[in-house]
């Protein structure tokens, strides 16, 4: 079986790669390289680098490899940059999707599992966040995935694609054998900058906001390791060949912290002081996010081997302690 990686050289995707070939999977990776790394990329994965936008590239890799599933990573994810330049997201996000399901329906391949996003669900109403619960994004980057899920449904209704969507909580870590992880230009994630002012390569922090109804004021999220994340697209897209229809699943891990306590967890796993200053609220940022997330358990049978987030964090400093730079190929 050959497994097509879409986005298959940025942070979720090349872990997505390695753990696929270890899997003893049949592995293509599709990258445009914009912010992915071709360092990041297992070698025994054949590599196409074009853009999901470009049916004529889409094509030819289809032409050339016999594709049997699809999981789809390329996209962009900022989301303070989405909220300046909206159109940026729904041209590569949105717009990539539909390129990509002509092509899909043109070469009948008809499994894609997608990255889709908390961002989707906006300012929740209740805490845990449910899949049946509204969808209301607040920022263009989340609006983006949402319309990507919509128009996967009307694919699957008209042309019998069928998806599995992993709305994503927040993802951090890397490879614990070292060998690949979270490289960013700019960054703007939270757990990498807090290592990168750890490992001496950033002067400092600011934690957007502490006046939210959260327990310490500060922003709460639900953290995930990007190797568990990886492990459920596989589950995912092995769920979709048994047979079963299109759904939705959440990805986390049911616990929220606050970015200060994210901090003072850094602070300890590094040893260091990292010093941090408060500064205004981030546009678009809702103020808890936290998942339910026993289907993608109970159905997928996906199991988690992180589940706390200094276990986590420990595995994203092994990485930017050794690699400072990244995958040095980006400035
Ligand atoms: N954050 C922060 N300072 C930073 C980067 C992020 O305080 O330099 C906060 C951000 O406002 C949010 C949390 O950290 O509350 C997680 O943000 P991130 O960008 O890592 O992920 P998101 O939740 O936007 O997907």
């Amino acid at each position: 079986m050959t497994i097509a990686v879409l986005g298959g050289a940025g942070y979720i995707g090349s872990h997505t790669v390695a753990q696929l070939i270890k899997a003893g999977e049949d592995v293509v990776v599709l990258d445009n390289l914009i912010t992915g790394h071709r360092r990041a990329v297992d070698p025994k994965a054949r590599f196409y680098q074009g853009d999901i936008r470009d049916y004529h590239f889409l094509s030819q890799v289809f032409r050339a490899e016999h594709i049997d599933g699809i999981i789809h990573f390329a996209a962009f994810s900022i989301v303070p940059e989405s909220m300046k330049d909206p159109l940026k997201y729904f041209d590569n996000n949105t717009g990539g999707m539909i390129t990509l399901l002509e092509a899909m329906h043109e070469f009948g391949i008809q499994h894609i599992v997608f990255s889709s996003t908390a961002a989707t669900y906006g300012e929740p109403k209740m805490i845990p966040i449910k899949e049946t619960d509204p969808q209301v994004p607040t920022n263009p980057y989340g609006e983006s995935k949402l319309a990507m899920e919509k128009i996967m449904h009307w694919a699957d209704v008209a042309y019998g694609i069928h998806f599995v969507a992993l709305r994503y909580f927040n993802v951090a870590g890397a490879m614990p054998d070292g060998s690949i992880g979270e490289d960013h230009h700019p960054e703007t994630h939270l757990i990498p900058i807090i290592l990168q002012v750890a490992a001496g390569t950033r002067d400092g922090l600011q934690i957007f906001g502490d006046d939210y109804p959260t327990k310490d004021g500060t922003n709460v999220r639900d953290y995930v390791h990007v190797v568990d994340l990886a492990d459920a697209h596989i589950l995912a897209l092995a769920y979709l060949q048994a047979g079963h229809p299109s759904d939705a699943f959440n990805l986390g891990s049911a616990t929220g912290f606050s970015n200060l306590e994210i901090l003072e967890a850094a602070r300890k796993v590094t040893g260091k002081p990292i010093p941090a200053t408060i500064g205004p609220r981030r546009a678009g940022d809702p103020s808890t996010l936290i998942a339910a997330s026993d289907k993608a358990r109970t159905v997928l049978n996906w199991q988690p081997h992180y589940d706390n987030v200094e276990a986590i964090i420990a595995t994203a400093w092994q990485w930017h302690e050794a690699r400072p730079e990244g995958f040095g190929d980006k400035r």
